[in-house]
């Protein structure tokens, strides 16, 4: 970017075009492409008011390109210009209105550059000359001829066009040579003119003939003229969507869904969406929505034009309402796009609503692949949510699928715990959380599962947004915690055997993750030892990953619930085994402890009476001595169950079987586990 104050006059207008008001050089086809078209469609106008004298005859515009001379030329049977409309149209008003425009921005001339159209004078940016050759449809016209190098110095002669229409030809600069190039084109026409209404013709068609690929007589037509948003929905069938899809975007799956937009009030748009199968990878479906104004092709990024979510959609939107022509940062705050917005996602939620009550079936077919799309559109905009509470399924263990509204009425009766909290059970692994699902269903329990890319949002968002209710993950705890109807029986082991329990599971435990060991009754159907993870945790972990992992939570070493159910006979069968072989060591231990303990608790309720300033140091010496003393009789206690539990079989196996059944059993764990099982078997 060159600095400096641009003053701006007719004299240096063309430098400040070539150089810096487009940054896709590529556009001017499209605008030259776009002119013609408007003067075939005036034409046509014309002749429908009678006005026209004569046939209209032929109207297929032609682009043809010579690489070695280095020239493209657009021709079209239009209604021409006479000399005064050469005047007025190509010399003064762009001129004017080009000078004026950048006499206004040219604070902003940044800001400003590649975003709007000089529509006939973009042919310069590329060519050093440009010609235009035209006749008028008006009686007794005379051709003329104008001509431009790349200054504001133009000519006007007299022409020799005989037909009536115009013809401009573009004489490339050195830079730009490439454009002449046949496969240049096509892609450019491609692009920007593939749905054009008015019939283009860029070379000829070719045929196999001997082996040999020859061109017929027969022009090549670039275009479909009456793409199908253009059409009557009424006149289409689903068929006719699918083929249009796969002219869009030949590479791709079929969609899944489709909408005809097409609205008259109080904006003009029309448009077909398609809902593509989305599974994992939200990046790469984006920006496939494509813009057109009047069938030709402005964008295909279309962000702040619609809401995110639905740039993952697929399709075309065509509207004259859009102001293509100034910068993106504009358009987001356009009134016009706003509503056109708000429209396309309403009417979005209106297909799916009406799929959801007239196909059930077809939505829960396509439910997996469609979920992604809908999810996101409801973690991002509070009023597709709104709309989409009515149409979002649920899908359960059973690969069966529910409304919202369905869903809770099924599991209200059995799921509602004693403080009258619906509890929704779900899994985010079906086969790496199988038992604790198993655990879940023979209470007559039903497990939804939510295992997408968003679904971690997603509970978080249910969960805010369904009243009294809360979502667990299934082995969150065990199942009769989760959902409490009743008062847990309480753990029925003496204090001593419970702190026995903990201390020897606590010693046997791996380090890769932090294991606290509580014991509970479980009941005895119940395994002996499971794992949980906290529901809170595991979404603080899963929400600190998700956004990068840099934060507190994020840090945090994995941890795990250790519960030993204490109503489970290998429990009690270790609870004997502990008797016969460290029982009367550690009555004795208790017995050390129960002195200095009793001595303690005395001195400290005499202390506790007193202000801090009146106890003894004679008591205060005796209190750490004391307390000392019973730390060491707890260490050595420590030690002896450590030991015991070290030795153990039963514990070890019991430790690595829950590992196990969690998937997270490993390394040096692992190979022990092995061989040990192998030595039972023994
Ligand atoms: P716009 O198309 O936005 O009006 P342009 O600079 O592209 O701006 O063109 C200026 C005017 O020149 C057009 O409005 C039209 O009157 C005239 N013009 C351009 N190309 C043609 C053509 N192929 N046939 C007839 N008139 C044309």
């Amino acid at each position: 970017m060159q600095k400096g104050t641009i003053g701006v006059t007719t004299e240096n207008i063309f430098p400040i075009i070539k150089k810096f008001l487009y940054s896709d050089h590529e556009i001017f086809l499209r605008e030259l492409v776009s002119n013609a078209v408007d003067a075939t469609q005036k034409l046509k106008a014309l002749a429908m008011k009678g006005e026209l004298k004569g046939e209209v005859g032929e109207t297929t515009i032609r682009v043809s390109a010579d690489k070695d001379a280095r020239t493209i030329s657009i021709s079209d049977y239009g209604i021409g210009m006479t000399e005064e409309e050469v005047q007025k149209y190509i010399n003064q008003i762009a001129f004017s209105s080009a000078g004026e425009f950048l006499d206004k921005y040219k604070d902003q001339l940044n800001n400003i550059i590649g975003h709007f159209g000089l529509g006939f004078y973009s042919s310069f940016m590329v060519s050093k000359r440009v010609e235009i050759d035209t006749l008028s449809w008006r009686d007794g016209a005379t051709p003329v001829k104008w001509s431009c190098d790349g200054d504001p110095n133009y000519s006007i002669t007299k022409g020799k066009r005989k037909e009536r229409g115009t013809t401009v030809t573009l004489y490339l600069d050195d830079e730009n040579a490439e454009y002449a190039e046949e496969s240049k084109i096509n892609y450019l026409l491609g692009k920007y003119c593939k749905f054009l209404p008015v019939e283009i013709a860029f070379g000829k068609e070719k045929e196999w003939k001997d082996g040999k690929e020859i061109e017929t007589g027969k022009d090549k037509i670039i275009n479909n003229v009456s793409p199908l948003w253009t059409r009557k929905p009424s006149e289409l069938k689903e068929e006719d969507y699918m083929n249009f899809y796969r002219e869009l975007y030949p590479m791709q799956e079929d969609p899944l869904f489709y909408i005809h937009l097409n609205v008259d009030f109080p904006f003009n748009l029309t448009g077909i969406l398609y809902f593509p199968k989305i599974k994992e990878k939200l990046e790469i479906s984006r920006n496939k929505i494509q813009l057109y104004c009047n069938q030709v092709f402005v964008t295909d990024s279309v962000e702040n034009i619609v809401p995110d979510f639905l740039t993952l959609l697929h399709g075309v939107i065509d509207s004259p309402d859009i102001p293509l022509n100034v910068s993106r940062s504009y358009l987001q705050s356009d009134s016009n796009v706003k509503k056109i917005s708000a429209h396309i996602t309403k009417k979005v939620a209106d297909r799916l609503e009406e799929i959801f009550k007239n196909e059930r079936k077809s939505l829960e077919d396509k439910w997996d692949n469609l979920k992604l799309f809908i999810e996101y559109g409801m973690l991002s905009d509070d009023k597709f949510y709104e709309r989409a509470e009515k149409f979002a399924l649920l899908k359960n263990c059973d690969d069966k699928y529910f409304s919202f509204e369905e869903y809770k009425l099924a599991i209200e009766p059995n799921q509602t715990d004693k403080e009258k909290r619906l509890v929704y059970l779900y899994t985010t692994d079906k086969e790496a959380q199988y038992s604790y699902i198993e655990s879940a269903r023979s209470k007559g329990y039903d497990v939804l599962i939510f295992d997408g890319q968003l679904d971690s949002h997603y509970v978080n968002l249910l969960e805010s947004k369904f009243k009294d209710s809360k979502f667990s993950r299934v082995d969150s705890d065990y199942i009769d915690k989760i959902i409490r109807k009743e008062e847990t029986p309480a753990n029925n082991l003496s204090e001593s055997d419970t702190n026995f329990l903990s201390k020897a599971f606590e010693s046997v435990y791996p380090t890769y993750a932090t294991f606290g060991v509580s014991v509970e009754n479980l009941g005895e159907e119940s395994a002996p030892v499971i794992i949980t993870q906290s529901e809170f945790m595991r979404r603080y972990r899963e929400m600190a990953a998700l956004n990068g992992g840099m934060n507190f939570y994020g840090q945090l070493p994995e941890s795990y619930n250790v519960i030993v159910n204490s109503s489970s006979p290998v429990i009690s069968a270790i609870l004997e085994t502990k008797e016969e072989q460290i029982g009367d060591l550690l009555s004795q231990i208790e017995k050390d402890a129960s002195n200095p303990e009793s001595e303690l608790k005395v001195l400290k309720e005499k202390c506790a009476k007193l202000k801090p300033e009146e106890v003894t140091t004679e008591d205060r010496d005796r209190i750490s001595s004391l307390e000392k003393e019973i730390e060491q009789i707890e260490n050595r206690k420590r030690e002896t169950i450590k030991e015991f539990a070290k030795s153990n079989v039963l514990i070890n196996q019991l430790c690595d079987l829950s590992l196990l059944s969690n998937n997270i059993l490993k390394g040096e764990s692992l190979n022990r586990f092995i061989k040990r099982s192998y030595s039972i078997l023994k």
